[in-house]
């Protein structure tokens, strides 16, 4: 009898040694998987990062002098644009490379903006008012060529949804008194989905549908893309060359433009914004997509959705 105790605490034992050392043997296999993905993980990073670190200077090692950017013929073809945007510091913030790649261009292409709120929503109007005028000047806009809205109507808010009349009012009366042939504007996500962003863009599709717009004027609206790429400022590159047809991408010396006219938005400059200005692809690229009827209809479908 105790023979058999002691065999049946001896088999246990072993069977007890036995799944330790089966768990050990799994754990040891999950690391090393675990650690052989990291590495290839690294070395695909390492890699793309290479290639849009090459493929940006090759772009501006052999056009620097004629151009500081590329894009799109049709792009480059606009002699008078418009840039609708909701607050002060919108231009630099998502707009910047856009606005500097039209400014500095050699063929004269006349560059207005209309901002239809003044940014009163910290009761900073005023400042940010002769803020927005100091940084259209880094970007080389003319004063004249700026409308700075301050209606009680379109009051800086994340919270209120702006009335699409009444924006689309705004923007006909801007496309018609200045002849416009491009209207450059947000997309429905708005960049940062703030609802005042995304309330330009529902105005100037409504303007489009309803052919309240002339057909020589096109809109292009600025693409949103995700939180990562958002982020990743010049290494977004090559995603940007590969999914959009539209680009203004900024040599280094013109994102420092960018970044200084974004820094005349002072009373704006807390510390998330400063690493915005350090890491933001917007600084840097700016990848638009021309709208057309039948895009509109589809993103009207997938808002009611
Ligand atoms: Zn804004």
């Amino acid at each position: 009898m105790n023979e058999t105790i002691v065999d049946i605490a001896k088999y246990s034992l072993f069977d007890r040694e036995l799944i330790s050392a089966y768990k050990s043997y799994i754990y040891l296999l999950i690391v090393g998987n675990i650690k052989e993905a990291l590495d290839h993980l690294i070395l695909v990073v390492l890699a793309y990062s290479l290639i849009c670190i090459v493929t940006y200077q090759m772009i501006f090692r052999r056009f620097i002098n004629r151009f500081h950017l590329i894009s799109d013929v049709r792009l480059a073809n606009f002699r008078r644009v418009l840039i609708v945007t909701a607050h002060p510091d919108d231009e630099c913030m998502f707009f910047g490379p856009t606005i500097l790649s039209l400014t500095q261009r050699s063929e004269p292409c006349t560059v207005y903006l209309l901002c239809l709120s003044n940014g009163n929503f910290e009761q900073k109007g005023n400042i940010r008012k002769q803020e927005l005028y100091d940084a259209t000047k880094v970007l080389s806009l003319k004063d004249e060529h700026i409308t700075l809205m301050n209606s009680t109507l379109l009051v800086d808010d994340p919270n209120l949804n702006w009335k699409t009349e009444l924006v689309a009012k705004q923007i006909q009366k801007e496309v018609e008194s200045l002849d416009i042939e491009a209207l450059i504007t947000f997309d429905r996500d708005g960049v940062s989905c703030h609802p005042n962003h995304c309330a330009i863009y529902y105005a100037a599709a409504s303007l489009r549908l309803a052919g309240y717009l002339p057909k020589s004027c096109k809109i292009l609206t600025l693409d949103s893309v995700n939180i990562l790429r958002k982020y990743m400022s010049v290494f977004d590159l090559v995603i940007s060359l590969l999914l959009s047809t539209n680009w203004c991408i900024l040599s280094w010396k013109n994102v420092n433009i960018v970044r200084r006219a974004m820094r005349q938005h002072k009373s704006q400059m807390l510390w998330f914004r400063k690493l915005y200005i350090i890491f933001s692809r917007y600084m840097v690229i700016n990848t638009l997509r021309e709208v057309n009827v039948s895009d509109i209809e589809l993103d009207m479908q997938i808002n009611d959705t």
